[in-house]
């Protein structure tokens, strides 16, 4: 299927096979200007060399017209000054007119020289240099008497004139043909310049297009990379994540305490988002106060009682509160408001059990937030799930093990304590005390004053034995108005003490219930001891009863040992 949208590699593959063919333009536009100014220079350079020859031909014609010129006045003078030495008998005038005809003779032979090259003339320098020699002979030869040499001397100057006409003729063709010349190599020049300032503008103009499409694509290239070292971060901020989400997860199954879950939440909140404050906050079973359980960074944090302090909470949605934004202030901060920050509440299967707070010292940290939104969604979801799960398991645990009225162990789970409590006794060779305890005429007091009234005393009691028990020791409700506590590691004196204990808080105890207030109470203690009173957790709790027995019927309100509760029998 085609579409309009062009993969930015292809664009770019086009991009560079179009700049393939423009250096290939280029270079084929270069080596034609070379070409074309190797051919211009070579046609100018023979235009040159044309022009020169021509203008040396000329040159060469002229040479021999002014010889020839030189020649006729020679020849002339030959015969003035032969004439004026027939007439005055001047020997100087014979002498000027010899020298002149040997001047003439020289001058022939120069001309012929110049000539040489010129069949046409070559003959006719040949009749000069003849009429020269002819003429110089018959000067040697002049005296008074002779005869003016005027046919010789014609001779020459129609020769001379003959070769000036034939040179007049080379030298107006020469010139004409130099003329030619010249208009050709001006016309050739006028011709050959616009094509070079033509191709220089080709040239020009190619490079400047190739140099605009080079910056074009570098632009591209360069968006092109700016796009792929975002997605690029991206990628990586996106695997980040998502390792961080697996870690968390992985960390949060490990859990066993609703504590570790809001600890392992905070480090990974730290870790998704650095830089950023923030804490968990939960609400208690009333919904009457909201703690901080755990938290990262400084936030600006305190417990506060009603959830409604808090916006999010009010609308049940998640907000953000920052300038431009939102600009009302959630009411649950210690000191004063910090600029920006985010709450979002904490649900698990529909409850609203805590808050999310999240802190942003500054404007730069929101948008990075913003940006792990779906992974923040993430893990307060895995946290919220993971602390219901972890609330479920010890509620259950709680009823399978717990009495519900006293929140007291029950009797099944004394049970399995008692068998382990003794065997961890016989290992460690320590003393155990079990203590069998029966409240004092319960049915009296539940028939004067209602079972209501009784319950209370019964919780009552279990808070006595609570606070005056070890940690390590096991309070349970053996049934009805009974209980047994198991004292690992102890001694027969520091039992005795306990249960002594016991019987003074009970006997200081003062109940109200309703708009009535209760008093003058007690129990009755039986104590049976491991090892010593029983080898099975049966045989010991029937001994502890016995003990109990004894105790009531030794008047109640009093703590009895099993040996000593056979040893009055
Ligand atoms: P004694 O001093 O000999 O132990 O006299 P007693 O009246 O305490 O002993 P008895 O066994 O005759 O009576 C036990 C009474 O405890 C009976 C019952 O009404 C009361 N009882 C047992 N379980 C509960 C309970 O869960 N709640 C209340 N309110 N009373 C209970
Ligand atoms: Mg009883
Ligand atoms: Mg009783």
């Amino acid at each position: 299927m085609s579409s309009g949208f062009i993969h930015p590699a292809v664009r770019t593959h086009k991009g560079l096979s179009a700049s393939g063919n423009a250096v290939r333009i280029i270079v084929a536009a270069f080596f034609g200007a070379v070409l074309f100014t190797l051919g211009a220079g070579a046609l100018l350079y023979s235009n040159t060399q044309r022009l020169t020859n021509a203008a040396e031909r000329v040159q060469h014609t002229q040479d021999v017209l002014s010889s020839l010129q030189r020649a006729s006045l020679l020849a002339e003078r030959v015969l003035y000054r032969a004439r004026l030495y027939s007439l005055e008998k001047d020997d100087d005038n014979l002498n000027l007119a010899r020298s002149a005809a040997n001047n003439l003779v020289t001058s022939s032979a120069h001309i012929r020289a110049l000539v040489a090259d010129n069949p046409n003339q070559a003959a006719n320098s040949q009749s000069l240099s003849a009429c020269a020699s002819h003429l110089s002979d018959t000067m040697m030869q002049f005296s008074e008497h002779s005869e003016l040499p005027a046919k010789q001397v014609q001779d020459c100057q129609k020769t001379i004139s003959l070769m000036s006409d034939h040179e007049q003729l080379l030298l107006t063709d020469r010139t004409a043909s130099s003329k030619s010349r010249l208009l050709t190599s001006i016309s050739t020049e006028f011709f050959l310049i616009p094509i070079s300032i033509l191709c220089l503008i080709v040239l020009f103009a190619l490079l400047l297009r190739d140099a605009i499409v080079l910056q074009g694509n570098t632009a591209v290239a360069q968006r092109v990379n700016d796009d792929l070292a975002r997605s690029v971060s991206a990628l990586e901020e996106t695997a980040r994540e998502s390792e961080l989400m697996t870690a968390a997860r992985n960390e949060l199954q490990l859990c066993v305490e609703v504590e570790q879950v809001y600890a392992t939440a905070a480090t990974s909140f730290a870790r998704l988002l650095p830089g950023t404050s923030g804490s968990l906050y939960m609400i208690n079973n009333s919904r009457n106060h909201v703690e901080v359980v755990s938290s990262w960074g400084q936030p600006n944090h305190e417990d506060f009682n009603q959830p409604e302090a808090c916006c999010s909470l009010r609308s049940g949605q998640p907000r953000w509160r920052q300038p431009g934004v939102s600009e009302i202030h959630c009411s649950h901060f210690s000191a004063a408001a910090p600029e920006r920050y985010h709450c979002r509440p904490i649900v698990a299967y529909g409850n609203t059990i805590g808050l999310l707070y999240l802190q942003c010292d500054t404007a730069d940290l929101v948008p990075r937030v913003t940006g792990h939104m779906d992974a923040v969604r993430q893990l307060i979801q895995i946290t919220a799930l993971a602390i219901a799960t972890l609330n479920l398991r010890t509620k259950l645990e709680n009823q399978s093990i717990r009495d519900p009225l006293t929140n007291l162990f029950n009797r099944h789970f004394m049970q399995i304590s008692l068998e382990r409590e003794m065997t961890r006794a016989r290992r460690r060779k320590q003393i155990m005390a079990v203590l069998m305890l029966d409240a004092d005429h319960f049915k009296r007091f539940n028939d004067t004053h209602g079972h209501a009234a009784g319950d209370a005393v019964l919780k009552a009691f279990a808070d006595i034995f609570r606070s005056n028990i070890r940690s390590e020791d096991i309070a349970c409700r053996y049934g009805g108005e009974e209980f047994t506590i198991i004292l690992p590691d102890t001694t027969v004196k520091g039992a005795c003490d306990r249960a002594e204990s016991i019987l003074s808080a009970i006997a200081d105890l003062r109940i109200t219930a309703g708009h009535q207030s209760y008093d003058g109470f007690s129990v009755s203690i039986g104590i049976a001891f491991f090892p010593g009173d029983g080898e099975s957790a049966e045989e010991l709790l029937q001994h502890a009863d016995a003990a109990l027995y004894d105790a009531k019927h030794n008047g109640r309100n009093q703590v009895c040992l099993y040996e000593r509760a056979f040893s009055t029998k």
